[in-house]
């Protein structure tokens, strides 16, 4: 009999991504997509661990829940995601409303977990086992027909950095074979798609061996390259200890990759990334930027920032401050430090959080003048636009630039998934605004 299901996904990408995968699998045993919350058989909340308050958010969700289903059947209740990785039993003893909670390496078990679902019987699944879900994957087709689309290459980190919980709920390191990925591309280009973002955790470090030969990042961008019907590469987060020079070269050669590097520096002082245990100094990254600014003057940098780490002096801030007067940062992601369950730095002393505040106000105040600056000086030109979709109110369309800046637009809705020329005539420091040129370039 068909049964609903509706995902509530928050958090990375990779989130994103998981959420469509299972609802390509669990299509297979009868469950389908609903947009209805309020009416499904199934109700999954894919979670997210990295920053504070993020348990209770959870357990405010299915406080929200249960008002929904209050006079109504109740749905099979699945807590997914880095919180039910890390807090599984807790979230089971702590709301019986909970059936099943299960972690993201275990999805390819939750059909079977579905399937046999007794009502009132806990489970939790949240075994780190990569290999499994990913080759079960390989089997569900990937359905994703979106203009753009997400593509899991890697999971988990090995790096310990020691703010970050990612490697406790998404374990070791894991680099897909480079055939699977390959197979899923196809099938997102058979869709339709037009642009696919690689995604990992640490994505610059996958490394895949077969046949003596090793799979790299830049290997795999390249490969994408081949197919005509693609039409923009991007890839999201790296760390610089992975920016090699295959993968800085593929800026100079590789035209689909876009000239828009994502990597997260977290702070511009010395002692503070030592602290943070990131690996690498503020002139590594520095060589990294002006390597590839050299080979291809038109990238953009975006990166993450965290401010009043345990530590983080007066001196410090001002190095990072420095750093942006150094590097226009754009599109970037400036947050207070949050102490995360388990990770070497949860019971550092914190800096006080006036000061933090203080400092973040001014860092976003920098960041998004870089913004502003970066779309201004695209008024009066054409530039090229991908078309995701047409927006509510009827004739207008949306899609990103180069720089993943999102632009409004004029146009005919024969245009998405093109690539197409807008004339900007107007932004703010999110959007640009515009409309279709008159050199139309088709896809
Ligand atoms: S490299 Fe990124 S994902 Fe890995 S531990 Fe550091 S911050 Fe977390």
């Amino acid at each position: 009999m068909e049964k609903k299901v509706f995902i509530k996904t928050f958090g990375c990408q990779m989130n994103e991504y998981d959420s469509n995968r299972i609802y390509d699998s669990i299509s297979k045993i009868g469950y389908h997509k609903s947009e209805d919350q309020n009416n499904v058989d199934c109700y999954i909340l894919n979670t997210c661990h990295i920053r504070d308050k993020a348990k209770e958010k959870v357990f405010h969700e299915i406080g929200r829940i249960k008002e929904i289903y209050r006079e109504k059947t109740k749905p099979v209740m699945i807590i997914a995601g880095c919180v039910a990785q890390a807090e599984n039993q807790e979230v089971l003893n702590r709301d019986p409303y909970v059936d099943i909670v299960i972690g993201p390496q275990s999805y390819h078990k939750l059909n079977d977990i579905l399937k046999n679902h007794i009502k009132k019987k806990k489970i939790e699944e949240t075994e780190f086992d990569s290999v499994s879900k990913f080759r079960y994957y390989d089997g569900i087709e990937n359905k994703n027909n979106k203009v753009s689309a997400y593509l899991t290459i890697q999971e988990g980190c090995d790096k310990f950095c020691h703010f970050c919980v990612v490697p406790y709920t998404r374990g070791p390191e894991y680099s897909r074979p480079f055939n699977q990925i390959i197979n899923e591309a196809e099938q997102l280009v058979k869709n339709g798609v037009k642009e696919i973002t690689l995604l990992g955790q640490n994505v610059n470090a996958y490394s895949f061996n077969e046949n003596s030969k090793a799979y790299k990042l830049s290997d795999l961008i390249n490969h994408l390259e081949k197919f005509s019907e693609i039409k923009r590469i991007r890839y999201t987060t790296s760390h610089p200890k992975d920016m090699t020079d295959d993968l800085i070269e593929c800026y100079k050669k590789n035209k689909k990759l876009m000239p828009f590097v994502h990597l997260p520096i977290q702070s511009g002082s010395d002692r503070i990334l030592k602290l943070m245990n990131r690996k690498h100094k503020v002139e590594d990254y520095l060589d990294i930027y002006y390597k590839i600014k050299k080979l291809n003057p038109e990238v953009e940098f975006s990166s993450d920032f965290i401010i009043g780490y345990p530590g983080e002096t007066e001196k410090d801030f001002s190095e990072t401050m420095a750093l942006l007067e150094e590097i226009r940062f754009v599109n970037s992601f400036s947050f207070i430090f949050s102490p995360r369950p388990g990770t070497t730095a949860a019971n550092l002393e914190i800096v006080d959080k006036e000061i933090s505040k203080k400092r973040l106000i001014i860092i976003q105040e920098k960041l998004f003048k870089n913004q502003k600056v970066l779309n201004k000086s695209m008024e009066d030109k054409n530039i090229e636009v991908l078309v995701e979709n047409k927006m509510t109110d009827q004739n207008k369309l949306f899609g990103r630039n180069r720089y993943l800046s999102a632009v409004i637009f004029e146009g005919n809705k024969n245009n998405i998934g093109n690539l197409v020329d807008v004339k900007i005539n107007k932004s703010n420091q999110n959007t640009l605004f515009g409309e279709v040129g008159k050199s139309m370039k088709a896809a």
